[in-house]
């Protein structure tokens, strides 16, 4: 992919979530972001045990499996496990330090959907973050935006408007991106499967065939984390 010479090494997308499980309104939010955003290197980052929300229903062994169901045939999107790895809570704020740490001076793109950014001061040592990434923030169905108190002032003097401008430093900026909005939630997935109602179009059939395979999110589903 082309992109002007900064002066940095290429930038790295990280999209975090639980996935529980991936659906196309993550799929296709990370396809346009890395299309938008010019980036070669694109991690959806499953979380392990999330802090700030119910755990997961699915283990992370099943969720990083339905992950790289979707992926595949999509080489410049991968999946980074490292969350899932770490034992106790998944703090983005260490996974961002150990990916800081491995890759330089290039500039790391936090993608979160609004609603996640609108809580962003609930997040552990939040106000480190904007220390080791840009954010990247996407409309989503349903979600406004809300910032308020502390956080709107550490966003409002960061907010920039060109994704290219990410390209001049490691870390710092707020970037507010449109994707196509998909009004799709791992939620609704699940309170479908749970009244027996199909997913389908709603996620990768890969990744439908997976769900019924290891009986994921019915009633007694085995596989449960
Ligand atoms: P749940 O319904 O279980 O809360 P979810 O569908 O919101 O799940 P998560 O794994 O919690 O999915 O989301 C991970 C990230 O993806 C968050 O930043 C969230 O805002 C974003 N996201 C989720 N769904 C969409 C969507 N349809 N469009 C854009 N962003 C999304």
């Amino acid at each position: 992919m082309s992109r002007p010479d900064t002066g940095h090494p290429p930038g790295i997308g990280l999209f975090g979530g639980t996935f529980d499980p991936v659906h196309f309104g993550h799929l296709r939010a990370a396809l346009e972001a890395r299309e938008l955003l010019k980036l070669d290197d694109f991690r959806l980052l499953p979380a392990g045990t999330p802090p700030h929300r119910a755990p997961p229903v699915a283990s992370a062994e099943h969720r990083l499996a339905m992950l790289r169901l979707a992926v595949a045939g999509h080489p410049g999107i991968s999946v980074d496990d490292r969350e899932t790895r770490r034992s106790g809570y998944s703090y983005m704020v260490d996974t961002l330090a150990e990916i800081r740490q491995e890759s330089g001076d290039a500039p790391l793109m936090l993608l979160l959907g609004q609603d996640a950014a609108n809580a962003l001061d609930t997040w552990h040592e939040w106000k480190t973050i904007f220390q080791l990434a840009h954010l990247v923030v996407m409309r989503r169905p349903e979600s406004v935006v809300s910032w308020t108190g502390e956080l709107l002032q550490r966003v409002r003097p960061r907010l920039v408007e060109r994704p290219e401008q990410l390209g001049e430093k490691p870390a710092g900026y707020v970037l507010p991106l449109e994707v196509t909005q998909l009004a799709i939630s791992s939620t609704g997935i699940r309170d479908r499967l749970l009244a027996g109602q199909s997913p389908c179009f709603l996620l990768p059939d890969t990744v439908v065939d997976y769900i019924a395979q290891n009986r994921l999110y019915f009633a007694g589903a085995a596989g449960k984390g």
